[in-house]
């Protein structure tokens, strides 16, 4: 199959590393230079469970993709949330009327720029367990095992989803079909609107916000806010369900050593965050639905100002 990976950051070159020996045409698009540099000068380099690998995979400046010749079946998107309507303007030229775009970014609400620039039918939404670390430019480091769960927005398309799933599995990426994408993509951000913005304020991995006092009045009332705007959409999110996935997280013997990701991107590489994409969603759509959000509006503001103060990009 002919895959674009729009944004081979951490993510996207983990899954065009796997999807590109698993005999797929790929090619990789990106923004950061030094990055799409080191990929055309030495391969993408990467700790692939311990062992030390190299993948040459065709890499272009999301500048000058309209200049490349590569009609793509496939566009994983896997830039970060506040990347996204650039990145789709940049490779509009590459999309043709039969591509599907799968979108695997965290966050809510993708779909709303998508369809901008992609025909409804065409595109796929999807969750994902795997992760990945950018070492340096050309450089990641890809420990351990993942899972996708994905479907089509549009009605009757399950055939396509299907085909896309049986793609990413065949590179070994542990797809499956989901019938609702949407609770988990609820349930994922939720997860994550409970615990990143609080530990990258507080400074603290996972476990040690979870052993104070505070930690689960606060969760509670973050999650009740997604909770009442899931509802307000129809989207069904457990909330006894979320509870416990949050609680598992504090297990120091699970993932509570852990920053968040969020901590990395702000308070490690001084960039911005996703914030907006996860808390300030539910902000945006409280508005709308007119449904209080005392908590994600606080914290979304808090990480802004942090990110001001740090004069994060
Ligand atoms: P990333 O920050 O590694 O990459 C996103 C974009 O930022 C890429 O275009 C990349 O080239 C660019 N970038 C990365 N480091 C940069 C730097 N130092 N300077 C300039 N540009 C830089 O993001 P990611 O971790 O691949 O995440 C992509 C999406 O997937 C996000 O929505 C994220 O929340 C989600 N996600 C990430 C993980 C994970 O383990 N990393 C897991 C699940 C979902």
């Amino acid at each position: 199959m002919k895959i674009i990976i729009a944004g081979a950051g951490a993510m996207g070159s983990r899954f065009g590393l796997m999807l590109h020996r698993a005999d797929n045409e790929v090619i990789l698009v990106d923004g950061w230079q030094e990055h799409i540099d080191a990929i055309n000068k030495n391969g993408l380099k990467a700790n692939f469970n311990g062992e030390e690998v190299v993948e040459r995979i065709p890499i272009y400046n999301q500048n000058e993709v309209s200049t490349i010749d590569f009609s793509a079946d496939l566009v994983i998107l896997f830039t970060k949330a506040m990347q996204l309507d650039n990145m789709l303007q940049s490779i509009s030229s590459l999309l043709h009327e039969e591509t599907k775009v799968l979108c695997l970014l965290n966050g809510i609400g993708h779909e709303d720029i998508i369809k901008n620039y992609v025909p409804y039918n065409n595109i796929l939404l999807g969750n994902t367990m795997w992760t990945s670390d950018m070492e340096g430019p050309g450089k990641v480091k890809l420990f351990g095992d993942g899972s996708i769960d994905l479907q089509n927005l549009g009605a009757g398309q399950e055939n396509v989803a299907n085909e896309v799933v049986e793609v990413l599995n065949q590179a070994g990426l542990n797809a499956n079909y989901s019938s609702n994408i949407l609770s988990s993509i609820y349930k994922k951000a939720c997860v994550n609107g409970a615990v990143n913005g609080l530990c990258t304020l507080l400074g603290c991995n996972i476990a040690d916000f979870g052993k104070t006092t505070y930690a689960d009045a606060i969760v509670e009332q973050i999650v009740d806010e997604f909770i009442a705007i899931a509802d307000a959409q129809e989207i069904s999110l457990n909330k006894d369900e979320v509870l416990a996935q949050i609680k598992s997280s504090f297990n120091p013997e699970t993932i509570g050593l852990h920053y968040p990701s969020m901590h990395q991107d702000l308070i490690v590489n001084n960039r911005l965050t996703e914030i907006d994409y996860i808390n300030g969603v539910i902000v945006r759509k409280g508005k709308q639905y007119q449904i209080s959000t005392p908590y994600c509006t606080f914290l979304t503001e808090l990480i802004h100002t942090k990110e001001e103060i740090l004069g994060a990009k």
